[in-house]
């Protein structure tokens, strides 16, 4: 069904799940306790055809790599993922990366045609990350010789930046020096797809900032600017938004 001028439509798909710690997701709390969490690419159709974030690379090395236990199905690869719900790789002409987390700019090379964006802090933090984060960014610094983002149609934005009509970065930094988050225009108010900004509903609902960040009072800064800016906010890692099955779209 086609949308209206400056209006768009998003699809979450899952593809795959990691089992981690919860502290990593709410800093100091449920620690010891063991969770599952979705790897989630999503997907906006409006005027064009956007991505924004690409998983974990296929093949799961990486994960080893990490030291995360990590499951993925058939279905759940990226390309049969995207295919499932329609979508060509060729025909998305653009790709934006909440941040350059391993698990969030993995499969870049799967669109070669597209033009993908992230933040310039980002992409400079990314290079020579601090060294509790090396791991996390698939740097050389930690032995990985080729980081999945760096390729040629990798591009950076600079601050809020109207993409689309009805898409816009928005930096939400905390998580990451340079994460951005995504705003977009639907039908029933503006969604923001939050990147790891949110980790789940509970860090919003109970004020616990992501267990994972290079800043935890920009954390929960960057949690007030997303709930100041949007109608609905998206989290990254909650299996809250596939209750019914691999893949989800919003507005409901
Ligand atoms: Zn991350």
């Amino acid at each position: 069904m086609p949308t209206a001028p400056g209006r768009w439509r998003i699809t979450a798909l899952d593809t795959g799940t990691s089992v981690i710690e919860k502290s990593v997701i709410t800093y100091l709390v449920d620690c010891g306790k063991m969770i599952r969490i979705p790897r989630v690419m999503w997907v906006l159709e409006g005027e064009t055809t956007i991505v924004v974030d690409t998983s974990v690379p296929v093949g799961g090395k990486p994960a080893e790599f990490i030291g995360e236990h990590f499951e993925r199905s058939r279905e759940q690869e990226p390309l049969n993922a995207l295919k499932n719900v329609g979508i060509d790789p060729k025909n998305v002409e653009l790709v934006l990366l909440t941040h350059l987390h391993w698990d969030h700019a993995g499969n870049c090379d799967l669109f070669p045609q597209s033009r993908v964006l992230v933040q310039e802090t980002e992409l400079r933090y990314a290079l020579v990350p601090g060294k509790f984060f090396r791991k996390s960014y698939l740097s050389p610094l930690s032995g990985w010789p080729h980081p999945p983002y760096l390729l040629p149609n990798l591009d950076t934005v600079k601050g809020e930046v109207e993409i689309r009509p009805g898409i816009r970065t928005l930096p939400v930094p905390g998580h990451t020096p340079g994460s951005q988050a995504i705003l977009v225009d639907t039908d029933k108010g503006r969604y923001v797809i939050a990147g790891d900004a949110v980790f789940t509903y509970e860090n919003l609902e109970r004020d616990i900032p992501p267990g994972f960040h290079n800043d935890v009072d920009h954390s929960m800064e960057s949690m007030e600017i997303l709930r100041r800016r949007a109608d609905h906010i998206l989290p990254s890692h909650d299996y809250t938004i596939f209750s019914n099955g691999r893949v989800a779209t919003f507005p409901e």
